[in-house]
């Protein structure tokens, strides 16, 4: 097991994937779909693509965990 954070480009995604991981959220905080995020980072973490942002309504961390069949290069 290792802790190896890779770096990934989230604006390297097309634009419309893009629009979709900002807008479809779920907000542990707020308890709620669709609140939206901002500033987003991609990495990768032991083999999993983790897509990172911060919650439109209360800034709390978004963390999005991508199976290995959303990849799509
Ligand atoms: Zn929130």
């Amino acid at each position: 097991m290792t802790d190896e954070i890779i770096e990934r480009d989230f604006y390297a995604r097309p634009e419309e994937e893009q629009a979709q991981f900002l807008e479809y959220t779920w907000c542990g905080e707020c308890m709620e779909v669709d609140l939206g995020m901002h500033e987003p980072k991609e990495y990768e973490l032991n083999g999993v693509v983790i897509i990172e942002g911060l919650c439109n309504k209360c800034n709390s961390p978004i963390i999005t965990e991508l199976s290995d069949d959303d990849e799509d290069f």
